[in-house]
Order: C-alpha cells, then structure tokens, then sequence
C-alpha cells in the first residue's frame, strides 16, 4: 500500500511560504486507513503501550481507531479551556509567542505507558510539550508515532533522547 499517494501536498497553506501536507485523501481511503491503524499497530507491539494520548486535532483521527483496534483506552491532549473538571496545563514557546496544551488531571493517575499520536512531526515543538505534559501528568511515556514526519526541521532533536519516534512516511 503506497500511504505517500494518498497525501497531498498544497502550496502557501495556511500561509505564503509554507508547504501544506493534506491527510484528508489518506482519510477518504478506508483501505489507507486501515493500512496506518495496521502500522501503528505494529508500534503497540514493540512499545506496548496502556493506553494512546492524541493530540488536538489530528492526533484525534488517528489515535482513536488506533486506541479502539488494540482495545487501549484514549485520552486527548487538548488546546486550553477545552476540557472539563481539573486539568494539568503546559506552556510551551513557538517561533512567534507561546502555546498551551492541557490534559484532564486524573487521565493518567495509575502511571499508565502512553503512546503519542499525531499526525504530523514538524519542529517538534507541540510533540515535545505533549510528552512533557503527559510526565507532569503521571504518565510513563514509552514512544511517539507519526503519520508523516517532515525531516527538514529537525523535530526527532527536540523529543526525549532515548525514547522511540516512528513515523510512517519521511518527506525531506
Ligand atoms: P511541530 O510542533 O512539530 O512544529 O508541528 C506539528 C503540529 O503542527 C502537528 O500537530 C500537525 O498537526 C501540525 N502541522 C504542521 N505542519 C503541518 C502540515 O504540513 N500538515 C499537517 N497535516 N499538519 C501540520
């Protein structure tokens, strides 16, 4: 199964300069899908993972069937004041400001081996603050997998050194 065919690749989105990797032909396949559920499960078998942490918004297509398949609970890692009751926060820089992810508090209380999920493997920055906050939270993290990783920017040197990162397919 060819995953690359099955992304898009579109110029200047969301802004001039920036070269957009599009999922939704992958999500419009079931067989493509199928095909990343089946990879990432692969990844379940060598990290064995207790439950799948995705992250906003992506994270979520993915790591929910994947979750749902290895019968592992999910828990979503969110953009701030979007989950009820008590929730751990982490800011975290970007180029231009700051950013914040949230988990609700008792998501990971038993210490459980969590496996990230997201689609897309950029600087690095948003998976990074995910893995952190998943620690802060109670977490064991055991791995990271991406659908696409994007070389270029280096994003593997800003995630834990000695902690698995997969992804599925590599663009330069
Ligand atoms: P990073 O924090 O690694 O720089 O960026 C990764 C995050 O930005 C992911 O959550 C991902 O969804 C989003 N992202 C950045 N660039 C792209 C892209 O070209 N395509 C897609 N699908 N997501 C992107």
């Amino acid at each position: 199964m060819d995953l690359q065919s099955h992304i898009r690749s579109i110029p200047d989105f969301p802004k001039p300069g920036i070269l957009f990797r599009d999922i939704n032909p992958l999500l419009r396949s079931p067989e493509a899908m199928a095909e990343v559920i089946s990879q990432f499960g692969r990844i379940c078998d060598q990290v064995k993972p207790d439950l799948i942490v995705g992250i906003e918004s992506r994270g979520f297509i993915f790591g929910a069937p994947l979750a749902s398949d290895r019968r592992l609970g999910f828990v979503p890692v969110r953009k701030p004041g979007k989950l009820p009751g008590e929730v751990v926060g982490l800011d975290y820089a970007l180029e231009y400001g700051t950013d914040r992810l949230e988990i609700q508090a008792d998501a990971l209380e038993h210490s459980p081996r969590v496996l990230v999920v997201d689609d897309l493997l950029a600087t690095g920055g948003t998976a990074a603050a995910t893995g952190q906050l998943v620690e802060q939270a109670g977490g064991c993290l055991v791995g990271f997998a991406f659908v696409i990783e994007l070389e270029g920017f280096g994003g593997r040197r800003a995630l834990p050194a000695g902690q698995p990162v997969e992804a599925l397919l590599r663009y330069g």
